[in-house]
């Protein structure tokens, strides 16, 4: 866990203080990403660089796991902290395994510690190192070079990263190839990041937390989707710009937006399922079994005039949702297979309710997001109507 307690710079221009950061406090938990985003002079590098005391803070705290930076020496301030510059920022005159090495050489590893840690980050990021790793940053395309920065950032397995619009200079084919790749690494091992971004859809799309700066000052930090649904001011808003509930549809999870639909079990007589389905107003109900789990459903239309029980007019679900697919996936497969709703399934296959063009427009307008605001319980059956 990272926190910055009032951390705040002035600088000196033509003898007149500027104040370029002004008291930021926030908390990073570990293992999350937190991006700072924020137009250009707004004090985002200067803040990141007073993390690892490349600019000595005015005022202000940084403590890592509660203890404050301010008594680390800068070696062991550096082991814990990986830097990636603006840019990229690979030394020209170096191969590439000198470029991802030079920390842990400076922490003293020795030459195949040095080597192993080269070759297992390149294949990380699906460059053969036999073929890579003695070239030159020239020899390598844009995107090679940005992932030789990114991995150089990991080299020294510091738990936390500090990041400089990392990257920026990618083409956007590229950019979404590397988002994606950087992404996975973080999760799989588990590094805290703070990563500067003017880019409102790269912040979305890697943000746990993204706080937004305005002339040196934090004036919102929280979860993007609560970002994008509750922008703490018009400076905010303006920011996330005039989609951000088309935005929304791809942080939001089936589970947020699922309504508390209900479900019978399969010796439900077809008399009270049909009772149950006009009373409810309903053309169909999800069928589960004792413990809870989705078996299929039933329509209205084929329980007319029939008797026995359910079982025997259980339909297979054409189109399911797993609980952690986002809203934008879910209107696709929804249009796709033109369904009006989908069964919310969680990995064990328990019913979680459903989807429908309605909760989607509830959850959406209901002041609810992501970061706030709970998450459905699985379906309760409804109850038995009176026999
Ligand atoms: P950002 O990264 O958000 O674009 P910076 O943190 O680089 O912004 O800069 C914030 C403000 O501090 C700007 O107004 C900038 O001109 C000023 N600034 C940054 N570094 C210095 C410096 N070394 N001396 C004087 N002013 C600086
Ligand atoms: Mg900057």
């Amino acid at each position: 866990m990272i926190e910055l307690d009032r951390l705040s710079k002035t600088f000196k221009q033509n003898g007149k203080d500027v104040t370029a950061v002004d008291a930021v406090s926030l908390t990073v938990e570990e293992g999350q990403i937190c991006v700072f985003l924020g137009p250009s002079g707004c004090g985002k590098t200067t803040t990141l660089k007073m993390i690892n005391r490349l600019i000595q803070p005015t005022s202000g705290r940084v403590l890592i796991n509660g203890e404050d930076t301010a008594d680390l020496d800068e070696v062991t301030l550096r082991r814990r902290i990986g830097y990636v510059i603006q840019q990229i920022g690979l030394f020209p005159n170096m191969t590439i395994e000198e470029n991802i090495t030079v920390v842990p050489k400076l922490l003293g590893w020795d030459k195949k510690r040095c080597r192993e840690r080269a070759t297992e980050l390149m294949s990380m990021v699906q460059l053969d190192p036999k073929q890579y790793l003695s070239r030159y940053p020239r020899e390598l395309s844009g995107g090679q070079q940005q992932r030789i920065g990114v991995i150089r950032a990991l080299a020294a397995d510091a738990p936390l990263l500090l990041m400089d619009e990392p990257f920026g200079a990618v083409d956007p084919i590229n950019r979404d190839a590397i988002q994606n790749e950087f992404f996975q690494m973080q999760r799989a091992l588990n590094k805290t990041v703070i990563m500067v971004s003017h880019d409102i859809d790269e912040a979305l799309k890697l943000g746990d937390k993204i706080a937004v700066f305005r002339g040196g000052r934090l004036v919102q930090f929280d979860h993007p989707d609560t970002l994008l649904a509750h922008p703490a001011d018009d400076f905010v808003s303006q920011f996330v710009g005039q989609d951000s509930t088309l935005k929304r549809l791809l942080l939001i999870r089936a589970e947020d937006a699922a309504d508390n639909a209900p479900s019978i079990a399969p010796e439900t007589p077809v008399e009270q399922a049909l009772d149950a389905l006009e009373d409810q107003d309903r053309r169909y109900i999800v069928v589960t079994d004792g413990d809870n789990k989705a078996l299929g459903y039933v329509r209205r239309r084929d329980l007319r005039k029939q008797d026995g029980t359910c079982a025997r007019f259980l339909q297979e679900f054409r189109v399911t949702s797993a609980h952690d697919e986002n809203l934008r996936i879910l209107l696709s497969r929804m249009y796709e297979f033109n369904s009006s709703w989908l069964p919310v399934l969680s990995p064990e296959g328990t019913f979680l309710g459903e989807v429908t063009q309605e909760s989607i427009a509830d959850y959406l307008s209901s002041g609810r997001s992501r970061g706030k605001g709970g998450i459905v319980s699985p379906a309760q059956p409804s109850p038995a109507p009176a026999a």
